[in-house]
């Protein structure tokens, strides 16, 4: 998925901007990255180009958890939990 496409996309629940934090890319595609809301603080991780932005009820943490383990250093220390940043504290 392309940069545009991405910058378009807003958190599906609040409307809210999303940071985005790039992973890996590949010929100005986002393959991997992570789409934060500064709003309700959900995690949408970008997973093979696409993101995974499903109502919490529809989505599975545990597809999910292997990648956010694999990208945790880009989370600032902090950790995922029910779909939610939060603080390691
Ligand atoms: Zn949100």
């Amino acid at each position: 998925m392309n940069h545009k496409t991405i910058e378009k996309l807003c958190c599906p629940f609040d409307k809210s901007d999303l940071n985005l934090t790039i992973i890996s890319e590949e010929n100005g595609n986002i393959s991997e990255g992570i789409l934060i809301c500064e709003t309700c603080n959900r995690v949408y991780p970008i997973m093979r180009g696409i993101p995974v932005m499903s109502p919490d009820e529809y989505r599975e943490f545990h597809l999910e958890k292997p990648s956010l383990e694999r990208w945790e250093k880009h989370l600032d220390g902090k950790k995922v939990e029910n779909f939610r940043l939060i603080s390691n504290e």
